[in-house]
C-alpha cells in the first residue's frame, strides 16, 4: 500500500493562516507589525529568488519586510555595522543575513552570525539560541527547516513520544536541531553521520526517519521500516531543472507508512516557519 504524501504544499498554507491570524491578533492588541529585514550580500542569483520569495511571504501574511541589499565587496565591519543598525531599530523584529557569504567574507560567516541580537535571530543560528534549544528553554528562535519538520508532524498528528527517530545528517541547521526537537517531544533519537555504522539496520529501525544529507536518493527503500515515517529534507538539482530529494521517493513510497515528497514538501515549510519566528521574536519583544 501506497504511503501518506505529506504535502508541504498544504501544511505552509496552514501554517501561514496562523501566521497571518497571529499578525492581526498583534496589530489588534498592541498596535505592532512583525517586521524582518533580510540582508543579502553580492549577485548570487539563487538567494535573489529565495530572498524575493521571503519578501513575498511576509507581504502575504502582514509582516513588514525590508531587503537590504549590499555590495559584493561588503566587508564584515560594514556589514556588522548595518546588523548592528537593525538590532537597534524598533520596528525590526527579525533579521537575517542571506547565506552563503560571498568568499571574501564566508570565512567570517560566525562573527557576522553572533552580531545579530539573539532576540532578532530569526534564523536560530547564534549561540544564544542553540544553547536554549538543547537545554528546552522555549523562549529562543529554532531553526526553520527542522521547527517546520516537527511542526508538520505534530499537525499530521504522527506519534513522536517515544518513537525511535533517526536523524541522516549532523549539521547545525537541520540535522542536530532536528534531534533536540525531537527529543524535547520525547522521541528516542539517534543521529547519523558519514562515519555512522551499520546506517541501513539503524535507518530500518526508525519510526520517524528523517534525511538532511544531501545525497540524491541515498535512502532506499531497503533502509525503510514499513509504515514508518520519513521526512526528506534533502533538496538535490540533478539537472538544470529537475530537483530530488534524499530519499528514492518511487521505492520509498511503497514502504513507507507517511512520506514528504521533492519538491513540494520541506521546503515550503521553511519560509512558513520563518514568518512564525518573526512573529516569535515580535512576541518576545514585546515581553521584554
Ligand atoms: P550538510 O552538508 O551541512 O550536512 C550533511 C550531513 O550529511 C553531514 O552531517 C554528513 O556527515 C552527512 N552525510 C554525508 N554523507 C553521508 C553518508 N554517506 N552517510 C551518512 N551521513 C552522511 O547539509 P545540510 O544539513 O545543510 O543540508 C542537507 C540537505 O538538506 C541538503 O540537500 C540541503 O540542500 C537540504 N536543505 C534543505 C532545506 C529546506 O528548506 N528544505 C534547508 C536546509 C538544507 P558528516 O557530518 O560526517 O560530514
Amino acid at each position: 500500500m501506497s504511503a501518506q504524501i505529506l504535502s508541504g504544499k498544504i501544511f505552509a498554507s496552514e501554517f501561514k493562516e496562523e501566521a497571518k491570524k497571529q499578525v492581526l491578533a498583534l496589530k489588534e492588541q498592541y498596535n505592532i507589525t512583525p517586521g524582518l529585514a533580510v540582508i543579502i550580500v553580492g549577485e548570487n542569483p539563487a538567494s535573489k529568488v529565495y530572498v524575493n520569495n521571503k519578501h513575498r511571504t511576509c507581504e502575504e501574511v502582514g509582516i513588514y519586510s525590508e531587503v537590504i541589499s549590499m555590495p559584493a565587496d561588503t566587508t564584515k565591519e560594514q556589514l556588522i555595522a548595518k546588523i548592528d543598525e537593525l538590532n537597534y531599530r524598533q520596528e525590526i523584529h527579525g533579521i537575517l543575513v542571506q547565506l552563503p557569504l560571498p568568499e571574501a567574507i564566508a570565512k567570517e560567516e560566525a562573527d557576522i552570525l553572533n552580531a545579530i541580537c539573539p532576540l532578532k535571530d530569526v534564523d536560530g543560528f547564534h549561540p544564544v539560541n542553540v544553547g536554549k534549544l538543547m537545554i528546552g528553554q522555549d523562549d529562543g528562535m529554532i531553526p526553520c527547516t527542522p521547527y517546520g519538520c516537527l511542526k508538520m508532524l505534530q499537525s499530521a498528528k504522527i506519534n513522536i513520544d517515544g518513537a525511535h527517530a533517526v536523524i541522516v545528517g549532523r549539521s547545525n541547521i537541520v540535522g542536530k536541531p532536528m534531534g533536540q526537537l525531537l527529543l524535547a517531544q520525547n522521541a528516542t533519537v539517534t543521529i547519523c553521520h558519514s562515519h555512522t555504522h551499520n546506517l541501513k539496520e539503524i535507518c530500518r529501525s526508525a519510526d520517524i526517519l528523517v534525511a538532511a544529507v544531501g545525497r540524491p536518493h541515498f535512502i532506499t527503500a531497503d533502509m525503510i521500516k514499513p509504515g514508518a515515517t520519513v521526512i526528506d529534507v534533502g533538496i538535490n538539482r540533478i539537472a538544470p531543472k529537475k530537483l530530488v530529494g534524499d530519499v528514492d521517493f518511487d521505492n520509498a513510497v511503497e514502504v513507507a507508512g507517511a512520506i514528504t515528497p521533492v519538491p513540494g514538501g520541506v521546503g515550503l515549510l521553511t519560509i512558513a516557519m520563518l514568518m512564525q519566528n518573526t512573529i516569535n521574536a515580535a512576541k518576545l519583544q514585546l515581553a521584554k
